[in-house]
């Protein structure tokens, strides 16, 4: 099969023998696998393994099944979840399954959806009904991480959120604090296409954070957020982010930032502020966020800015390192 394999300073098109199911597992047939600002930093970075196959948010079509599996058929459509958790250990119990030791994630530590074909646990599948395109289960993982960071905000009807960086996982929160039935909710970014893109995705209210601060906004609205997602990774957002939340409000860093970013501990303490970070999701989680994909809702679809072949994506990832207006690029195997 043809997948994309990562190479010393980059990532490239080869030819890999298919794989096989395991006793437990099937084979996915890729029809579409989301590109994640994680492996574009991964690839920058050399945070990668040579030959390792990366891409985290797929779906497809399920075409060989392994030996013990139960409940799945050739030919049916699935959202893989990547995640491979065990449901008992301390850290699944404490709602990390990413944190689990016990399996592989695909996509990371096992081969993911930059290729023709993955291997997948039964597991790990959730179906999808039968009119739904299989391409359509590679929106459920960033809608996943998202659905947690929302959880995590604890918020709901009558709240103002702030969405601080209006990628991916930004224009997937934007979604989730509709779907949560938030009363007002406010993107912030810096490009104008994306900004543009948030309007889309449901924000009331979309700041340009190259004109407005957000201090700005709050004394000219005169109402500061009660949660906000910090979705940006920029530097110095964390306490921009404190510094606009009303008494009682939580910051939820969405980004994998490096930063040792100052934290004003006068309100986090005096008007009892909450800062908390979430990576990855659940399978709840995922669940949810696959039945609100099966909805069929324009604003998820929506978000898909570019189709790129497997033979594009090595350049793919090179352009999402300023991705601009660019907002989700999808590696379409079959194209
Ligand atoms: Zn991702
Ligand atoms: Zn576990």
């Amino acid at each position: 099969m043809r997948a994309v394999v990562c190479v010393p300073g980059g990532t490239e098109l080869t030819e890999l023998p298919d794989p096989r199911p395991a006793p437990d597992g099937v084979v996915v047939e890729v029809a579409a696998c989301g590109l994640c600002g994680s492996d574009v930093h991964a690839v920058e970075r050399g945070h990668t393994t040579e030959g390792q196959v990366l891409g985290h948010e797929f779906g497809g079509t399920v075409v060989e099944v392994g030996r013990d599996v139960e409940g799945w058929r050739v030919g049916q459509a699935v959202a893989v979840d990547p995640l491979g958790s065990c449901g008992r250990c301390r850290e699944c119990r404490r709602r990390l399954p990413f944190r689990c030791a016990a399996l592989p994630n695909l996509g990371l530590t096992a081969p993911g959806g930059y290729a023709e074909y993955a291997a997948v646990p039964a597991a790990q599948l959730v179906a999808l009904p039968d009119q739904v395109p299989p391409e359509w289960g590679a929106h459920a993982e960033p809608l996943a991480v998202a659905t947690r960071a929302v959880a995590l905000a604890g918020v709901g009807p009558g709240d103002t959120v702030l969405v601080l960086g209006v990628g991916t996982i930004g224009l997937n929160a934007v979604i989730a604090l509709r779907a949560a039935g938030v009363e007002t909710v406010v993107g912030a970014g810096r490009s104008a296409g994306r900004r543009r893109a948030a309007a889309r995705a449901g924000a009331d209210i979309v700041i340009d954070t190259r004109a407005v601060s957000l201090a700005q906004h709050v004394e000219e609205t005169g109402r500061p957020f009660d949660a906000v997602l910090e979705c940006s990774g920029s530097p110095g957002t964390v306490a921009e982010s404190m510094a606009v939340l009303a008494p009682g409000g939580t910051c939820v860093e969405v980004a994998l930032s490096g930063e040792a970013a100052a934290v004003p501990l006068g309100p986090l303490v005096g008007a009892g502020l909450t800062l908390t970070g979430s990576c990855a999701f659940t399978r709840a989680d995922f669940t949810a966020a696959v039945a609100h994909v099966t909805t069929g809702d324009p604003r998820v679809t929506g978000l898909v800015s570019e189709r790129v072949a497997l033979a594009d994506v090595p350049d793919a990832l090179v352009r999402l390192r300023q991705p601009e207006d660019l907002v989700r690029v999808l590696a379409v195997p079959g194209a």
